[in-house]
């Protein structure tokens, strides 16, 4: 699922033909106040943090500036927020308008009716999760004559548009829909859409474009998600490879065992704090590449909870053993391991040469790993 943040969801409605705010992304302060005292933002104006949580107005994420210097300071604060446990690194600028009602409007796919619906709500503004649903209009869309005329009647009926408001929903309308199409969207959503001085305006955008079409769309691959600087080195080297609050390293292979040995961590009073899953591979590289990235992490304790299948147990070890040799004296942590399966026998004695000692009961190889990371808290 590619959630494009805002910015990028007005860059499209802007290419299908729906109106927005004349607008600039900035990742600094001194950007900010640059693109403002030049003119290319109108004042007053909003900034706006680029994240993709919802709830930006009421969070405080959402301000106001009425010269360059506010822009400049607003753009400095809201750069500064972790905004719903997202760090904010985008800030978009555009002009502030006078609005007059705030509605809803959405394209969505609905996969109970396996159809896409058109919503709308004369009460904008706010999460729609909130509106009574007697307040909210679904139609379902046949997908291939797409909205109706019919349909974008019934929407300005429900919306209480009439003359020249009317006329600009219903090119809107057109043009979300060639967006949801064309774009492989599975949701276009402008909440609010303003009525400004007699005219729309979309005020914000949420477009998410369905994954399984993400191979038609290389232009959304450098899109970040929330992911850590550790996971999108993880990524690029196709490690499966997690980061939690915790303080112990978990090193297991396929996502069932991988899950289970979190599980018994918990239960045990551990904490988690980073988890890789090395797959089914038989390269020992790609297993020491993903012992480092782990040592990044800085765990206190690592648990290495392997079943040799298609990933020998020696292929693990080697890769292991290879991998600790490299990691600096300073970042050393105690490593505990369990390793099971094809070619146990071999592994075992490859990890025992290295002063490692495998402890075949997954309860109390789990217990020396929570004592090693220093206990229950
Ligand atoms: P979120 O949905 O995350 O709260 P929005 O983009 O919908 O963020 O903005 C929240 C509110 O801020 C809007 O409902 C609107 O009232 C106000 N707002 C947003 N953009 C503008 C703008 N360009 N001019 C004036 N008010 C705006
Ligand atoms: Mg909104």
């Amino acid at each position: 699922m590619v959630k494009l943040a805002e910015w990028r969801g007005k860059a499209l409605f802007r290419k299908y033909g729906m109106p927005v705010p004349s607008g600039q992304v900035v990742r600094s302060a001194d950007e900010a106040e640059r693109l403002v005292a030049a003119g290319s933002v109108p004042l007053p104006c909003v900034v706006k943090a680029q994240v993709l949580a919802g709830g930006r107005g009421k969070g405080g994420a959402v301000r106001f500036a009425g010269s360059a210097a506010e822009a400049r300071d607003a753009t400095a604060a809201i750069l500064g927020l972790d905004f719903k446990g997202e760090k904010v690194r985008e800030v978009l600028l555009e002009g502030k308008v006078a609005i007059g009602r705030e509605l809803y409007v959405s394209i969505a796919l609905d996969r109970s009716l396996r159809a896409p619906v058109l919503i709308a709500s004369g009460q904008g503004g706010v999460e729609i999760e909130t509106v009574a649903d007697g307040a909210i209009d679904r139609q379902p869309i046949d997908p291939f004559p797409g909205i109706t005329g019919y349909e974008r009647r019934r929407a300005a009926r429900v919306l209480q548009l009439t003359g020249t408001l009317a006329g600009e929903l219903d090119a809107l309308l057109r043009g979300a829909w060639s967006l949801f199409q064309a774009e492989d969207a599975e949701l276009v959503e402008i909440n609010p859409l303003a009525v400004v001085d007699g005219h729309l305006l979309a005020l914000d955008s949420k477009v998410i474009i369905e994954d399984d079409a993400a191979f038609r769309h290389p232009e959304y691959a450098e899109i970040q998600d929330d992911r850590t600087p550790l996971e999108e080195i993880a990524r690029e080297k196709d490690i499966a490879f997690v980061q939690l609050d915790g303080n112990i390293g978990v090193i297991a292979n396929g996502a069932g065992l991988t899950m289970a040995t979190l599980d018994v961590l918990l239960e045990l009073g551990g904490r988690p704090g980073v988890f890789l899953d090395l797959g089914g591979t038989d390269d020992p590289r790609k297993v020491t590449e993903a012992f480092l990235l782990m040592a990044q992490a800085r765990p206190t304790a690592v648990f290495l909870n392997i079943f040799g299948g298609v990933t020998r147990c020696d292929t693990v070890a080697t890769g292991l053993v290879a991998a600790m040799q490299q990691v600096p004296e300073s970042n050393r942590f105690p490593l505990v391991a369990r390793i099971r399966g094809n070619n146990e026998r071999e592994g075992i004695e490859i990890l025992r040469a290295a002063g490692v000692t495998s402890i075949p009961d997954l309860r109390a190889s789990a217990e020396a790993v929570v004592a090693a990371a220093g206990g229950t808290p």
